[in-house]
């Protein structure tokens, strides 16, 4: 068993690069809940939720690294960079992402430049947005009466469009999960049409799922964008397009407060 198998404590001068989960502090894993509390230094995004950051040391010092919609608090290099300085310090350092950090996270980008300079960390994942939400939201990514397989794939819109895979991702039996996708999901949606899904296909949308404040919208891709646009959603909202989203109205569990 090498040294990177087993972490019995946190160890001065490394990076642990912590998965937060979707935002309900239990959903941390045991691992990411101990390093937390063990940390000199948390580096955390926007998405982190306040109640994970109370899990920390009072002492410990916090550094916010933002990442927010067309606000980057801190240039990726730059972030990198502080990382890899406050390992080289001696500290122990919790880099903290929400979600899994391996997901839509950069978090391969942040340990490439760790590696390059030597410094030593460990990966701890988390439960990435699609399986928390869905799971608070009652949507089964998967199930053998309507989907055989789920695509995660990123929303963002590059010059006002998304290049996306269009002829792989309009399929009936798979569940296609979006993340970043509010601001394009209208583009989506027709996408998705133009490719050859129905109109009434469903599609759901979650705001800010495993939370007090989840709210799930279901309805096709002909109408989600206009009730997504007329409820005013909060970011961070996931997208569920699939035959599995018609579950939704007989599996919720979570109690999701109205707005
Ligand atoms: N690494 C993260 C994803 C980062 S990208 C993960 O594994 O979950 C950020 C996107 O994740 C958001 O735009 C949103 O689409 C999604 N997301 C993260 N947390 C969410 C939550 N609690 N509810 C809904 N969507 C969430």
């Amino acid at each position: 068993m090498t040294q990177n198998q087993v972490t019995a404590h946190a160890k001065p001068g490394w990076v642990y690069l912590v998965g937060a989960g979707p935002g309900d502090p239990e959903l941390l894993t045991l691992k990411a809940a101990r390093l937390i509390g063990e940390a000199d230094v948390l580096v955390y995004d926007n998405l982190v939720s306040g109640a994970v950051l109370e899990l920390a040391n009072p002492a410990a010092e916090r550094i916010y690294a933002g990442k927010e919609r067309g606000n980057h608090s801190l240039p990726q290099p730059e972030l990198s960079l502080l990382l890899v300085r406050l390992a080289k310090s001696g500290k122990r350092v919790v880099r903290l992402k929400g979600g899994d950090p391996y997901t839509f996270g950069r978090g391969g980008e942040e340990v490439e430049v760790l590696a390059a300079d030597d410094v030593p960390f460990e990966v701890i994942p988390g439960i990435t947005a699609a399986a928390g939400v869905a799971a608070y939201a009652g949507i089964p990514l998967t199930h053998r009466d309507h989907a055989q397989a789920c695509v995660f794939v990123t929303g963002h819109l590059k010059d006002g469009s998304m290049n996306l895979d269009w002829p792989g991702l309009a399929r009936k039996s798979h569940t296609v999960v979006i993340y970043m996708g509010l601001a394009g999901l209208p583009c989506l949606c027709s996408k998705l049409i133009e490719h050859g899904l129905p109109a009434d296909w469903p599609a759901a949308i979650v705001q800010q799922g495993t939370q007090p404040s989840q709210r799930t919208l279901t309805g096709t891709l002909a109408t989600l964008p206009g009730l997504a646009e007329s409820a005013g959603l909060r970011p961070p909202t996931l997208i569920i397009v699939g035959s599995v989203v018609t579950l939704q109205s007989k599996l919720r569990w979570f109690r999701e407060t109205q707005p």
